[in-house]
């Protein structure tokens, strides 16, 4: 099974409040996009990786693939608006090879582990779609658009919080989103949700994720991080 890693970097990071991207961000003495792809490329079921950024730092994230001998990266693609825009340009850059397996990762989530590549990987010789989860620990409230008055609570028993990385055959989220662009009403902030709703006869597998998993959202969440990453894995 070939294996890619698709490092998703476009975002701007709005929320930290900080006016640069976040993925660009430093953390223990390298970006955090640093750290996201090289626990994928120390990886020895990873066969090759690409990484996604906005138009604007193409050059910088090529400076960065040679200044670490990132050999696996293969490719440094321009993303779109959204996160998906961003997921689809990696797609289609292996539209030729059906097959592939092609695990898609926030760059915003540097502390992800070998571990959980290695279950993802095995997860994907049963499901041609997987997302790595952590069961839900509070209880999740839906409320109005405006956020000022709940609507319902959902059993948490049920729930989980869903992390990256999310592993899909390329034929597969190739075709939920050929499906999906053809729905006017389309949105999607993660691609096993896009599978979910358009290939609903595919079932999408479950992969057990890490607290340690966090995704680099406010400017407080670098001090965790920091924190984190300053006590390795138990
Ligand atoms: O915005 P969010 O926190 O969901 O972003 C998750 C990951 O997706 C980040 O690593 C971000 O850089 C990436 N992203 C992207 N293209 C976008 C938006 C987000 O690659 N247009």
């Amino acid at each position: 099974m070939e294996t890619v890693a698709v490092i998703l970097a476009a975002g701007s990071g709005s929320r930290t409040g900080l006016s640069t991207p976040k993925q660009f961000l430093p953390l223990g003495g390298k970006t955090v996009l640093e750290h996201s792809v090289q626990t994928f490329h120390n990886h020895p079921g990873i066969d090759e990786a690409v990484i996604v950024t906005a138009h604007e730092f193409i050059d910088k994230v090529k400076d960065m693939v040679k200044a670490n001998n990132w050999a696996k990266v293969t490719a440094v693609l321009p993303g779109g608006k959204e996160r998906f825009d961003s997921s689809l340009a990696a797609v289609r850059h292996y539209a030729d090879k059906p097959d592939t397996v092609m695990l898609f990762h926030d760059a915003a989530r540097p502390l992800v582990s070998e571990r959980i590549i290695t279950d993802t990987l095995k997860a994907m010789e049963t499901f041609n779609a997987v997302d790595v989860a952590i069961p839900a620990v509070d209880t999740i409230v839906q409320c109005n658009k405006e956020g000022t008055y709940m609507t319902s609570i959902q059993d948490r028993s049920l729930l989980w919080r869903m992390q990256t990385p999310q592993g899909f055959r390329q034929k597969t989220i190739q075709k939920a989103y050929h499906i999906a662009l053809k729905d006017p009403g389309f949105t999607a902030t993660d691609d096993c949700g896009t599978v979910l709703r358009y290939l609903p006869q595919e079932k999408v597998g479950i992969v057990r994720g890490s607290e340690r998993n966090v995704k680099l959202t406010y400017a407080d969440d670098l001090a965790l991080l920091e924190f984190l990453l300053s006590r390795p894995e138990r």
